[in-house]
């Protein structure tokens, strides 16, 4: 008899009346909830930056942007000299008359703080001072602002001129180019200023025969 009363088999229940593994079930549905809460609140995961694919067809596509490229102002920019120091070709591009579209690619601009020299010349040929490829008109309006910022007057001598005075691979052809003259200014001041203003090829052109100018294009 005392040997029964002492005998107690091992309770599945807690002195509250609560089954004893109650306790370590809440623990593992807390620590269960505690991982998918941690898993649905995870920061979704970035695509990998991927390259754009190179072009297959070997020509360069020119990055479509306003922003000034990051150029420092040259010490010095000699006459018949030009930046980079690559022919005209390789920087800007070779004319492509088969796939230039003047309806397409041409813009018309105006500031009246430049000087338009095919308001002035009074002939009647086919240039057009004012109209220029889309892509010179960034950086021929920051010529213009850096060039009256310093109390001088840009002077646009030629733009867009289909035929006539250049060369047949002349980027004047699509309007890819500009020849600019100042007033105030030096000459090779205003190449640097080309220069910074993002031109992909300036150049400090002194003919034998006189005309000094800084002849500007753009890429495509
Ligand atoms: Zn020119």
């Amino acid at each position: 008899m005392s040997i029964l009363k002492q005998y107690k088999p091992a309770s599945p229940y807690t002195a509250g009346g609560r089954p004893a593994w109650l306790p370590v079930l809440g623990i593992v549905l807390l620590a269960h909830l505690v991982i998918l809460l941690g898993w649905a609140c995870r920061r979704p995961q970035r695509p990998e930056q991927t390259q754009e694919p190179a072009p297959d067809d070997g020509e360069t596509v020119a990055v479509a942007t306003n922003a000034v490229p990051e150029r420092t102002m040259p010490e010095r920019f000699p006459r018949n000299t030009y930046m980079p120091n690559i022919r005209e070709g390789e920087a800007s591009g070779s004319i492509h008359m088969p796939t230039f579209s003047p309806g397409r690619d041409l813009i018309y601009i105006d500031d009246p703080r430049a000087w338009w020299e095919s308001d002035h010349d009074g002939d009647y040929d086919d240039e057009c001072g004012r109209s220029i490829h889309k892509h010179l008109e960034a950086p021929l309006r920051r010529v213009i602002e850096a060039v009256a910022a310093r109390g001088a007057t840009l002077k646009v001598q030629d733009a867009y001129r289909p035929t006539g005075i250049h060369n047949k691979r002349s980027l004047h052809r699509e309007g890819r180019a500009v020849d600019l003259t100042c007033d105030g200014l030096e000459l090779e001041e205003l190449a640097k200023i080309c220069w910074v203003a993002g031109f992909d090829w300036v150049y400090h052109e002194c003919p034998k025969g006189g005309g000094d100018h800084i002849h500007a294009s753009v890429r495509r």
